[in-house]
């Protein structure tokens, strides 16, 4: 029988509000490993204090990943093993670990996940939307072109569609959606697992009005709902060349506008540059 493999690197989940949401078994490997990398020690340090563990900390976050991913492979080449924390929740889950995970598989190291929270998975869930099929997005870029464009490329996805967001860009972020993707229902999930945990159905629309001049608090994910049928390509190329000209005359490249048409209706970009060129 070949010999069970050693984990080299732990991916330990940890909560995302309430503190208790640690398990047993995330405990149990925080406290084995040989050393903690965590996004933020401070935060961790925390944690680790709640529960009485006593172990080396180093830091793991999106500027010092390059060199800080060499120090802790060089000691899983020693033989140590390392369990990587986030803030909060999953790591590797738009947190750090990504880059470590593939760098470890790519030495031949077993990289084991200890499940717990996911902020995602605990909005879908409550949400109310079909969780049959579902996009995860993450966070949208904060670069007012490439928001479109992402967004553009998700109109006439039929799958519910979960995004990150942070409290004080929600209402923009709510305000894009609402042009991109047009008016649709949407989950606002708010705050899990804290004291102020709230689920609210309601629509686009309703949330930018809803939200609008006010002191937005708490951590967010937007679920919204996939698109109902596919936009139909327009019936005439008269039409989509309407929308082209509309497009120019609002001061846009010829290519950009392609690109924008293309995206909309599922087209190919060349082939409505051909078109209009
Ligand atoms: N790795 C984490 C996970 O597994 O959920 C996500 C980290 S990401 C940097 C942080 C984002 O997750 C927040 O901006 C918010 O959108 C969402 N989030 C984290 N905790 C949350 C909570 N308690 N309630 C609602 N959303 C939360």
């Amino acid at each position: 029988m070949e010999e069970k493999k050693k984990v080299s690197l732990y991916l330990v989940a940890t909560p995302i509000g309430n503190l208790n949401d640690i398990s047993p078994r995330a405990l149990e490997t925080l406290e084995k490993a040989d050393f903690i990398a965590a996004e933020d020690t401070r935060v961790t340090g925390k944690l680790l204090a709640k529960y009485g563990i006593k172990k080396p900390l180093i830091s793991y976050y999106e500027h010092n990943m390059i060199q800080r991913g060499e120090v802790i492979l060089e000691r899983l080449r020693q033989g140590e093993t390392c369990a990587l924390v986030s803030d909060a929740g999953t790591p590797a889950i738009s947190d750090p670990g990504e880059m470590i995970v593939k760098q470890c598989i790519s030495e031949g190291f077993k990289v084991s996940a200890i499940p717990g929270p996911c902020a995602m998975v605990c909005a879908l869930a409550m949400s109310g939307m079909s969780t049959k099929r579902f996009t995860f997005e993450g966070f949208l870029s904060t670069a007012k072109n490439s928001r479109r464009e992402h967004l553009l490329s998700l109109k006439n996805d039929p799958h519910t569609l979960v995004f990150y967001e942070a409290p004080h860009k929600l209402l923009g972020t709510l305000e894009d959606m609402l042009e991109y993707l047009g008016d649709r229902n949407i989950a606002l999930v708010r705050e899990i697992s804290k004291i102020y945990e709230e689920t609210v159905q309601t629509t686009l629309a309703n949330a930018v009005e809803m939200y609008k001049g006010k002191n937005i608090l708490g951590e967010f994910v937007i679920i919204v709902e996939g698109a109902k049928k596919k936009e139909s390509t327009p019936l005439s190329a008269d039409e989509l060349e309407e929308e082209f000209l509309a497009l120019i005359n609002a001061g846009k490249a010829k290519s950009e506008a392609a690109k924008e048409l293309a995206l909309k209706y599922g087209m190919h970009k060349r082939d409505i540059y051909e078109m209009f060129k």
